[in-house]
């Protein structure tokens, strides 16, 4: 079968001849429906270098996949061939704590992981293929009526990531409150609808391209701000009462976003980084608004990735997408990384 590997860090993946995969004991293979291209996968093909994660190349790349059962491994109950499933992606031990309540994006056993951190497309192989092994059928979730594999992958990240974000922060999003959207890509144009849908917030978006802030626009956001020297003030006046922001999505993470994000927050808010550009922020007593918490996040959980393919299936959060055939993978990276794709590239072998 096909697959779109990376051999090497700081490299372009390329599309090889592999195996099939043949599914062991409670495994399952999927026949990949969709892959969405993410910006993190740009990361690890641009800047990682060897050492800094527990894992490496060589692996296929994809880690947001949908698509139907195509082969079961012996003692897999509940699923059948040709059902369609959408794969939770952070694969941890299986065993801790963290993950036997599905938030296995924070297990406590990484070591004991297939990939110590990783899954799917992040160090094993992914769903930039035809068909792609899950090491148990723990980590699928079938898909709800109305949702078909193409739109459902990107909701296992772009979706899922900012949904747990934002999920986090709902005690602080009641109504009179303002969320800022910074970088209104894959994950940021589904961060302003699952805030629309789940929230009452004013959501206020910034982005560098204008033709993000459009998009924004058509998911629903109350505000849209060019980033810029003239953002920290136009941010804060679009939140309500010029107040600042009660919750802050860094879809960015560089030292510019992070500074925006403080800068528009109120106190006892939230600044949640998502983006990994490896930005830093400096935080000092008199810095950053009293009681403004700071937070990294990773991924979501698999009940998590359940209550976003519901929002998916019915119709309240829809992923724009734009569709490249596997040969044309390394497009799709080279749109992204020029700033050409609306919402999320997703890979349809
Ligand atoms: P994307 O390329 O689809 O979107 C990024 C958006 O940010 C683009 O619209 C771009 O124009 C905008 N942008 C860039 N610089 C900006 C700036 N200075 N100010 C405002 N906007 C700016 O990327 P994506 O796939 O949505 O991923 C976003 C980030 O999140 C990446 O760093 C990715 O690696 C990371 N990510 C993190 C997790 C996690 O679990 N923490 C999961 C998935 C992706
Ligand atoms: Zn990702
Ligand atoms: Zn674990």
């Amino acid at each position: 079968m096909r697959a779109l590997r990376l051999l090497e860090w700081k490299s372009d993946p390329v599309l090889v001849e592999v195996e099939e995969p043949v599914p062991g004991p409670g495994q399952v293979v999927v026949r990949v429906g969709g892959a969405g291209a993410c910006h993190s996968d740009l990361h690890l093909m641009r800047e990682f270098e060897a050492g800094l994660l527990p894992w490496g190349p060589p692996f296929t790349l994809g880690h947001e996949n949908a698509g139907w059962v195509h082969a079961l491994g012996d003692g897999v109950r509940g699923l059948e061939v040709g059902q369609p499933v959408a794969v939770h992606g952070a694969w941890g031990c299986g065993s801790c704590d963290r993950c036997r309540v599905g938030m296995e994006n924070y297990c406590d056993d990484p070591g004991a992981a297939p990939a110590p951190m990783g899954g799917g497309g992040l160090g094993l192989d992914g769903g930039m293929a035809d068909l792609l092994l899950v090491p148990d059928a723990r980590h699928l979730v079938p898909l709800p009526d109305g949702l078909d594999p193409v739109h459902a992958a990107p909701l296992t990240d772009a979706g899922l990531t900012p949904y747990h974000a934002v999920r986090r922060s709902w005690p602080k999003l009641v109504p009179g409150s303002t969320a800022v959207v910074i970088g209104v890509g894959g994950l940021g144009h589904l961060a302003v609808q699952i805030l629309k849908a789940t929230t009452a917030a004013r959501v206020v978006a910034v982005d560098t391209r204008a033709a993000a802030l459009e998009l924004a626009a058509g998911c629903g956001a109350d505000a849209m701000v060019p980033a810029g020297p003239e953002a920290p003030a136009q941010v804060r006046a679009a939140t309500a009462s010029g107040r600042g922001a009660d919750v802050v999505l860094d879809f960015v993470g560089s030292d510019s976003t992070m500074a925006l994000g403080a800068s528009a927050s109120r106190m006892l808010g939230d600044l949640t980084v998502v983006g990994i550009a490896g930005g830093t922020l400096p935080v000092s007593f008199f810095s950053v608004p009293y009681e403004l918490s700071i937070q990294t996040t990773y991924w979501g959980s698999r009940p998590e990735l359940v209550e976003m393919l519901d929002l998916g299936a019915r119709g309240l959060v829809v992923p724009r997408i734009t569709t490249f055939p596997l040969e044309k993978a390394a497009d799709a990276y080279r749109a992204m990384e020029a700033g050409e794709i609306e919402g999320r590239a997703v890979v349809v072998p």
